[in-house]
């Protein structure tokens, strides 16, 4: 049975987008795709608010956020805050990729703060940083717009690159007003595509800083991109049947209003939060809980593998809670093109399942 996605990725994709691929294919070094690409990058710099370059990278988020530290250190160390499985993962590339690094790391359910962030960076001489805006594992908006404005205060060289995955195209981020770096999203999750391809804002500091480092790999270069990046192309052969949906979906984000969009995902999380108050417990710092997904603690022992079974028989599925918080917690993901009147639906089924009222 079809089951409606309520994880943090991949989520829902409307019929319409899905047959948005499903259009002829176009060669990549044609007018047909230089018309594409230049028609749908202006879109998606109208979302992220900037006039600095937006690459779209054929891969899944995690291929980018090894290519953006890569090209961030010109021997340098990176500092990774650490809030959960995700901003772990980053810390855990940086090392393999064999970047000096250094993490500070909070436990789970809390946020990296600005103070935080100002006395790991006192310590040490860095040439970047590493912030996931939204930690998907539990839940946690991370502040980015204050610790970004702190470290352009007291760190004017560090760059600053952010994981925007489970928030971009679901959450205000201005990337220029704030001055971040790079900041990186796949489609598969507030985009609401199918995976397989990631857009990412560069900031020109970071172009300039990447031509210093020694070894910025290939693949992802932002000088690579920059070779084609006029003429609206990429210099390996891009994910053309999703960049057609991009530009699809882009135009319906846009009709729906940025705004509206921003505001949509507030009260999708708003009513979810209630919810989770009445019937169980929020796991994370409620000053700093996702506008995107819900991390909720199991406080009445339910089993959460039991309980997506009986959802799945309905036609939706949720997520257990992330690695260590599984059957601790379950997670709620309201992001991409859900609605108010979805998430109704969705805790009705819960309340119906469990017997709660
Ligand atoms: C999903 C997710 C990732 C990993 O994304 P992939 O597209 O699977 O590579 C990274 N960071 C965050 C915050 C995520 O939610």
């Amino acid at each position: 049975m079809y089951k409606k996605l309520f994880i943090p990725g991949p989520t829902h994709v409307r019929e319409e987008i899905l047959l948005a691929q499903a259009v002829p294919m176009i060669g990549h070094r044609s007018k047909e795709y230089s018309d594409l690409q230049l028609e749908v990058t202006p879109k998606l710099q109208q979302l992220l608010y900037t006039q600095q370059r937006v690459y779209l990278y054929a891969c899944s988020s995690t291929g980018m956020m090894e290519g953006s530290v890569r090209q961030a250190s010109t021997g340098k160390p990176i500092l990774n805050t650490v809030c959960g499985a995700f901003s772990n993962r980053w810390h855990q590339i940086t090392k393999e990729n064999g970047i000096p690094c250094e993490k500070v790391e909070v436990p789970l359910g809390q946020a990296i703060t600005p103070p935080l962030v100002d006395e790991a960076l006192s310590k040490g001489d860095y040439d970047a940083i590493t912030i996931v805006m939204n930690e998907s594992s539990t839940g946690v908006m991370n502040p980015v717009q204050e610790i970004a404005a702190l470290i352009h205060e007291k760190y004017p060289d560090v760059l600053i690159l952010v994981d925007a995955v489970s928030c971009m195209a679901g959450v205000k981020i201005e990337f220029d007003a704030w001055g971040l770096d790079v900041c990186l999203a796949g489609v598969q999750k507030c985009f609401a595509l199918p995976p397989g391809l990631t857009v990412c804002a560069v900031s020109d500091r970071a172009r300039e800083r990447a031509k210093q480092v020694q070894y910025p790999g290939h693949y992802f270069a932002y000088a690579q991109m920059d070779k084609r990046y006029d003429k609206g192309q990429t210099p390996a052969t891009p994910a053309i049947s999703l960049i057609q949906a991009l530009n699809k979906q882009m135009d319906d984000i846009l009709a729906e209003g940025l705004e509206n969009r921003w505001k949509r995902h507030q009260e999708m999380a708003a009513y979810v939060q209630d919810w989770a108050r009445r019937y169980f417990k929020l796991f994370s710092d409620e000053r700093y809980l996702s506008p995107t997904l819900t991390n909720i603690e199991n406080t009445r022992g339910i089993n959460v593998a039991w309980l997506n079974e009986e959802l799945g028989k309905r036609g939706a599925m949720i997520s257990n809670g992330y690695g260590d918080l599984k059957e601790k917690c379950f997670r709620i993901a309201h992001m991409g093109d859900l609605t108010l009147d979805d998430l109704k639906w969705l805790t009705a089924q819960i309340e119906d399942i469990l017997g709660l009222n």
